[in-house]
């Protein structure tokens, strides 16, 4: 009946599970959506998604709680970024009713690889918008698929809370500075794969980019967002037109001012400054929280807390977010969305 997981060791890999939702966009607007068995798409070749990368993806999990049912984290935060991202690029947007029904129905119709509580491990939801149909001209499409994939996750750094080097990029920025920068679409992914791929053939975890007017401030990390905290207890994050806004991240924030006690705020974070963070750590729905060990600029290695040890803050941010996500500890009102099974 299912697939034979091995839970505990779950990477971040593709599964074909039984059920995706799939809806059109056609005359102006969606049809109902449905659920459906068939994991291939058939498109027109002249579809703009493949031409000028009319497109825009979202990720978010769903979590096995303790008592065994299932939950999303703040899926509407997820549905508002695709109808920003959808904006930035003239395609339909997906009202927050239909994306996060259209979530429950995936998660529901996949429960059986929903990993168990105390695994670590998650059932990842990749919502994708695509502009459709026969129209090789350059301007938006007419015709959307909105489809939701499922596939059971373990963490996506390897290594898991364990801290790792990256390497700041020198050569080649991810987002121009007011581009797609701050959309979830895939063209910032393609300008990535170089530098991503020299980054970890130079044996480091991923790339730290800087903005790209003046490149002396950390914007983000490939996949991730980026904090630092200070000595004083700060919790730092940059902020930019050109970075991807992290739900995580602005959990994170509002986490670290509102349960840790910390002073949480968005600024500037020079590159030549990164003395002034006893800690440091990438976040994302993907990489929960990575503790940063240390960053390598210009030939030298800046480690922060330790090249092997976990920060005692940067720990406690993740226990909170975790804590919160599989439903051990209570939430801000509204960040968490039951999955009726
Ligand atoms: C998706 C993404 C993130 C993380 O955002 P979350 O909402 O926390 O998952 C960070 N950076 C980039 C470039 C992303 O695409």
């Amino acid at each position: 009946m299912t697939l034979t997981l091995d839970w505990e060791n779950l990477g971040f890999s593709y599964h074909n599970l039984p059920f995706r939702y799939i809806s059109y966009f056609k005359d102006g607007k969606w049809d109902d959506g449905k659920l459906t068995e068939t994991s291939v798409l058939a498109i027109s070749e002249s579809s703009p998604a493949l031409h000028y990368g009319q497109q825009a993806f979202e990720g978010l999990k769903a979590y096995r709680t303790k008592e065994g049912k299932i939950q999303l984290f703040r899926p509407d935060k997820n549905a508002e970024r695709l109808q920003k991202t959808a904006d930035r690029l003239l395609m339909a947007q997906v009202p927050t009713d239909k994306f996060i029904e259209a979530c429950k129905a995936v998660v529901k119709a996949n429960q059986d690889y929903v990993p168990p509580y105390g695994t670590g491990g998650t059932l990842y939801l990749r919502p994708l918008l695509i502009g459709i149909g026969d129209g090789i001209g350059i301007r938006p499409a007419e015709e959307y698929i909105f489809t939701i994939f499922a596939m059971p996750v373990g963490s996506y750094f390897k290594g898991g809370l364990a801290p790792t080097n990256f390497v700041v990029s020198e050569d080649f920025d991810r987002a121009s500075p007011y581009g797609t920068g701050a959309a979830k679409v895939g063209g910032n992914y393609a300008a990535s794969l170089l530098p991503g791929m020299k980054a970890k053939k130079a044996g480091f975890s991923d790339v730290i980019y800087l903005d790209p007017a003046t490149h002396t401030k950390i914007e983000e990390v490939g996949a991730a967002n980026f904090f630092g905290i200070t000595a004083d207890n700060e919790f730092i994050t940059p902020l930019s037109p050109s970075i991807l806004p992290s739900i995580t991240k602005y959990s994170l924030l509002e986490l670290a001012q509102t349960r840790l006690g910390l002073k949480a705020v968005e600024g500037d974070v020079p590159i030549d400054q990164l003395d002034r963070f006893v800690e440091a750590g990438a976040c994302g729905t993907a990489a929960v929280i990575s503790p940063i060990g240390g960053i390598q600029y210009k030939g030298k290695l800046h480690v922060f807390y330790s090249e092997t040890e976990v920060g005692p803050v940067t720990r406690a941010l993740y226990d909170e977010l975790i804590g919160i996500q599989f439903g051990d500890i209570e939430a801000p009102d509204g960040w968490i969305v039951p999955v009726d099974c």
